[in-house]
């Protein structure tokens, strides 16, 4: 170690994830992390069997954990992390989710529920004082869990998106937190839509941050991979021992992919961020658009609340394109640059309506979720304009 290191200030996020995850620097070593292809490990040592641990996911977990402020553990995908998390509550867990929470969040507590062994209440989060009432009113109620004072939510768990997908909403991270632990609840964010570089919850008192690695992170398409990440010994301890005993592991291939994709994200997020601000002005100037959502617009809702708490408004633009979910299928099928699909991320800008799919019937019709690439502008918005209707169909 650098005797003078400590006096040095502490590098910003940007340069974090360029160097941070790599081999000690010695003559000889490689730059990269290796992709560490072991099932086992020669005995004696920290790493025993490799459903417990891997070299490449540490390289990998270094560099989200710095970057969220805590400690990072990574999962096969986004959805294990959650299931990590939620499994670790004791039985029957009580979480107060966001209405309009990632369809996959929403799935598994509906099929954990439906099995007795958690309940949820749905909330908007972007109504501060509903949410704290629904928590004070729906974890007081008579059936706690078993679960002693002080474990991991024994008093409920309150459950946070920001920016919420697909409408964009803006939750007070700092006041919900604060207003969730004085009634006893913990406190997870998943922050997959913000990326650690313009929102870290866990400075703004939340206890795990979950992350689809699969979207911003590893920002490229093609790979699955999520993590979650943590400052309490107790809720580290549950994470491990989930990832050991479900056994659902990421591959160290895999790790490595998303590690490869987070050295870029600095200058991901911030083009496609640049991007979508300007796409966001222009679809709303646009006639065959009924409305636009997106934080980085003073007309948005939580927009001066997403200027404190973020720092940036992210590259995810929501609209509503004239002519009901048929205009916006027609809109849909027009595109030629834009791929339509579902995910989001990549470099690659990504359209969908998401009311197709089943279990997002309240949403509005007509609304198409934008996932911004990092292309040029301008060939993005060229090709956004041809499909929009010229006027509104009657
Ligand atoms: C995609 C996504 C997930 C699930 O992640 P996977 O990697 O697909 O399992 C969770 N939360 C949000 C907000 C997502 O967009």
């Amino acid at each position: 170690m650098d005797p003078t290191a400590g006096s040095r200030p502490r590098p910003a996020p940007a340069t974090d994830v360029v160097h941070l995850g790599r081999p000690p620097a010695a003559p000889g070593v490689p730059v990269n992390p290796p992709v560490v292809l072991s099932s086992t490990f020669h005995q004696g040592g920290e790493l025993i069997y490799g459903r417990d641990g891997n070299p490449t996911w540490s390289a990998l977990e270094e560099v989200i954990g710095a970057l969220e402020g805590g400690t990072a553990v990574v999962f096969a995908s986004g959805l294990a992390a959650i299931a990590a998390v939620l499994e670790s509550l004791p039985i029957p867990g009580r979480v107060v989710v966001p209405g309009d929470a990632y369809n996959g969040t929403r799935r598994f507590l509906a099929d954990v529920a439906g099995r007795g062994r958690l309940r949820y209440r749905t909330v908007d989060v972007a109504d501060t004082e509903a949410v704290l009432s629904a928590c004070a009113e729906f974890c007081e109620a008579p059936g706690r869990p078993s679960g002693a004072a002080g474990e991991f939510g024994a008093g409920g768990v309150l459950w946070l998106e920001s920016p919420t997908n697909p409408l964009l909403a803006i939750a007070d991270l700092r006041r919900l937190t604060a207003g969730a632990h004085d009634l006893g609840l913990d406190v997870v964010v998943d922050n997959t839509f913000a990326s650690p570089l313009l929102q870290q919850p866990l400075g703004l008192g939340a206890d795990v941050v979950v992350h689809s690695a699969t979207k911003l992170l590893a920002g490229h398409s093609d790979v699955i991979m999520g993590a979650a990440v943590t400052r309490r010994a107790d809720i580290l301890a549950h994470l491990t021992t989930r990832r050991s005993l479900h056994g659902g592991v990421a591959g160290p291939w895999e790790a490595w992919l998303a590690l490869r994709g987070v050295r870029t994200l600095a200058l991901r997020v911030e083009r496609a961020g640049a991007n979508a601000f300007t796409l966001a002005e222009r679809l709303a100037a646009h006639p065959g658009v009924v409305s636009v959502r997106y934080p980085g617009r003073p007309d948005h809702p939580g927009h001066e609340l997403a200027g404190r708490q973020m720092k940036g408004y992210g590259s995810m633009v929501s609209f509503e394109v004239a002519g009901g979910a048929e205009g916006a299928d027609a809109f849909l099928a027009r595109l030629e640059l834009v791929t339509v699909g579902t995910s989001l991320g990549g470099v690659e800008t990504l359209a969908e309506r998401r009311g197709r799919w089943a279990g997002e019937q309240g949403l509005p019709p007509a609304l198409v979720r934008l996932s911004v690439g990092i292309e040029d502008v301008e060939d993005i918005w060229q090709d956004l304009q041809q499909a929009l209707p010229v006027t509104p169909p009657q």
